[in-house]
């Protein structure tokens, strides 16, 4: 990671790269800030800065010399990562490496550095995870060799605000008289819950929130639309991975309202063997994604008969869901709805239980078929 892979954040990058320039290097760094706003990008580039053998006249690492290189690939010699995780067994040491693939494979996918993703991937969406105090008796043991390749040994600590007491209680010692080529850079998105007796050791920078408009210029350099970015930044409160979540639940609900529409359109074409292609379609989401796309699908069948019986008021639908329903909304009535509303819901139970996405999905389809042609006449 290079500065210049980060977007914005100029002054940020001014004070790191002056401080990096001018040697006088503090024993412990804290960028705090927002969820969202990319400290953990700078804490990575910093590293890779003070490591690099041929930094650039524009400051900033080359990215070619053999650090820049183990950098790129999470696998730099004097570089330790320690994140909170959960303990696998009550009784076993707990350390940060334990998770080191995962947590590589999270600053691949989620440079933002996303909390419910990271605690997707350690397997329990309700954990509470920790730096233990094994971690912190790992660190001091690292801490305590010299440096193997370069002139710092650099902890890049992410959420500092989840070390477990004696984890902080243990490290304080080693940030209150550090050792000469040691270097923590800590990265908060909650700088008052560190252990007061650790915060105050360290230098803090703070990082902004990203504002709308730079919200904006990131999601259209990452594929956006004009007009998807301007929406998603009014939502997105600076927070990039609000921004990515919202964007993804757009591009889904994008493909599930093409899926419907296919659907209804060939049942009501009566074109089976075009059916019979939509369900491989279908089949191919996957199992998680078929659920949600009968999901999806029972509420806009919901949402056409509201629409349907005249009441527009409390229909809730995008504009491109709208303008379908429109012309779509008099053949879902009293005569089919429950009975499209049991179809839906059954080839979700049959999916959820493992059935075979295609037959189910087809099923459904030649159902529909029926369905369709019921309400017609209704
Ligand atoms: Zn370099």
């Amino acid at each position: 990671m290079r500065f210049a892979d980060i977007p914005f954040h100029e002054e940020v990058k001014k004070r790191l790269r002056e401080m990096a320039d001018s040697g006088r290097l503090p024993h412990a760094l804290l960028l705090e800030g927002p969820q969202g706003s990319g400290k953990f990008n700078l804490a990575r580039a910093m590293a890779q800065y003070i490591h690099c053998t041929a930094r650039t006249a524009g400051g900033d690492a080359c990215g070619r010399c053999p650090s820049c290189l183990q950098h790129a690939s999470l696998g730099h010699i004097d570089t330790f990562f320690s994140f909170p995780v959960l303990k696998r067994k009550s009784g076993q040491t707990t350390l940060s490496d334990d998770y080191l693939p995962e947590f590589k494979q999270f600053l691949t996918d989620s440079p933002y550095m996303d909390f419910e993703q990271w605690l997707s991937m350690l397997g329990n969406p309700n954990g509470q995870p920790l730096i233990y105090v094994d971690e912190a008796s790992a660190l001091l043991e690292r801490m305590n060799r010299t440096a193997r390749q370069s002139q710092y040994k650099i902890v890049l600590m992410w959420l500092p605000e989840r070390l477990q007491e004696a984890a902080a209680n243990k490290l304080l010692k080693l940030v209150e008289e550090p050792y000469p080529d040691t270097l923590f850079i800590m990265v908060s998105d909650n700088a008052r819950e560190i252990l007061p007796t650790i915060l105050s050791r360290t230098q803090r920078i703070s990082v902004r929130r990203y504002t709308d408009d730079e919200v904006r210029q990131i999601m259209q350099s990452a594929g956006s639309s004009e007009d998807e970015a301007d929406c998603i930044a009014e939502m997105a409160d600076g927070n990039i991975n609000l921004a990515l979540k919202l964007r993804n639940n757009n591009i889904a609900s994008t493909r599930y309202l093409d899926q419907f529409m296919e659907l209804m359109r060939k049942a009501y074409l009566r074109r089976v063997n075009d059916l019979r292609k939509w369900s491989t379609e279908v089949a191919d989401m996957g199992r998680e994604g078929s659920i949600r796309f009968y999901d999806y699908c029972a509420r806009l069948v919901r949402e056409n008969f509201i629409l349907n019986i005249g009441d527009t008021r409390i229909v809730s639908m995008s504009p491109a869901e709208m303008e379908f329903s429109r012309r779509f909304s008099p053949y879902i009535n009293v005569v089919n709805v429950e009975r499209i509303f049991d179809t839906i819901t059954a080839a979700r139970n049959d999916t959820m239980l493992n059935g075979n996405g295609k037959i189910i999905a087809f099923d459904l389809a030649v159902k529909m078929i029926l369905l369709i042609k019921q309400g017609q006449e209704g």
